[in-house]
């Protein structure tokens, strides 16, 4: 296999695709043989995406994961255009302001659930009864984040949702391995991203800073790509015996900040 064939002719959706880690990652699987379905709720930047990758590789999919019935839209969607259905990278996510939990606004909190886990379960849901029906041995990752596992500097509603990711993670992996398919996450530290960059008001470089002055590894920034690689690993099969992993993509720095100093 050439080092640039890793998902040959495989088909994959990515939800939060029209930018950001989502956005890197179609073009890291297209550049690894794959056909992509970018589903994503800005049309124009999910356009821009499909039309600068290629539209003979990339369609575009208008998909609000809060909604199940666009989910499983956008599964048949693939399954038409493409034929078949191997991977689904879980990615749509939204970051929120830092408050105190005593100014815990529980309609963001529900909102924030809504996407972040909400919306992987629709997806898991939706593209493991295609692979269960048409026995295809698919590989399903989700995006979670550092604060998963340690405490963080993010709002209680985004740390509660890539915690309980990780609940449905693994729940879904104990389910589906009995028909081949697997179900892993992967947790970034801070990347200089639209999310971050408008949660912390900062600009990418200011943001990427953040992770060189905490991670372990010095002398290298974190960047999407870097998830990008993350995500073809899980999603090919050089990952064909990780089930139910929690991929940690941070330099060190959760293994730093658990150690006692
Ligand atoms: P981003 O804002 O660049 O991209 C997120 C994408 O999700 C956008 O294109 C947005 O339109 C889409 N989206 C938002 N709500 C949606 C919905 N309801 N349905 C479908 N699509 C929706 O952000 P990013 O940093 O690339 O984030 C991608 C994922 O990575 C998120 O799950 C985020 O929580 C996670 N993450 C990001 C970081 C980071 O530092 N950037 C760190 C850890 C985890």
């Amino acid at each position: 296999m050439s080092k640039l064939s890793r998902l040959e002719g495989k088909v994959a959706i990515v939800t939060g695709a029209a930018s950001g880690i989502g956005a890197e990652t179609v073009k890291t699987f297209v550049e690894n043989g794959a056909f992509v379905v970018i589903a994503d709720i800005n049309d124009e930047l999910g356009h821009q995406v499909a039309t600068s990758i290629g539209l003979d590789k990339v369609s575009y999919h208008h998909c609000d994961v809060r909604d199940e019935k666009q989910v499983e839209a956008t599964v048949a969607f693939a399954l038409e255009k493409y034929g078949t259905l191997d991977i689904m990278f879980s990615n749509a996510g939204i970051g929120g302001a830092i408050h105190s939990i005593l100014e815990l606004n529980l309609n963001e909190f529900d909102n924030m659930l809504a996407i972040n886990i909400r919306g992987s379960a629709a997806s898991i849901k939706h593209a493991a009864r295609v692979m269960v029906e048409r026995k295809i041995r698919g590989s399903i990752i989700c995006t979670a984040s550092v604060v998963a596992t340690i405490a963080g500097s993010t709002g209680h509603d985004y740390t509660t949702s890539k915690s309980g990711l990780l609940g449905l993670v693994r729940s879904a992996c104990g389910e589906l391995g009995a028909y081949g398919i697997r179900v892993n996450s992967i947790s970034p530290y801070v990347v200089g991203t639209p999310l971050t960059c408008s949660e912390l008001n900062m600009e990418v470089s200011e943001v990427e800073a953040i992770g060189i002055g905490s991670s372990n590894l010095k002398g290298i920034t974190l960047k999407t790509t870097h998830i990008a690689e993350a995500a073809l690993f899980l999603a090919s099969d050089e990952s064909a015996y990780i089930s139910g992993h929690n991929l940690v993509v941070d330099g060190g720095f959760s293994v730093i900040n658990s150690c006692v100093p």
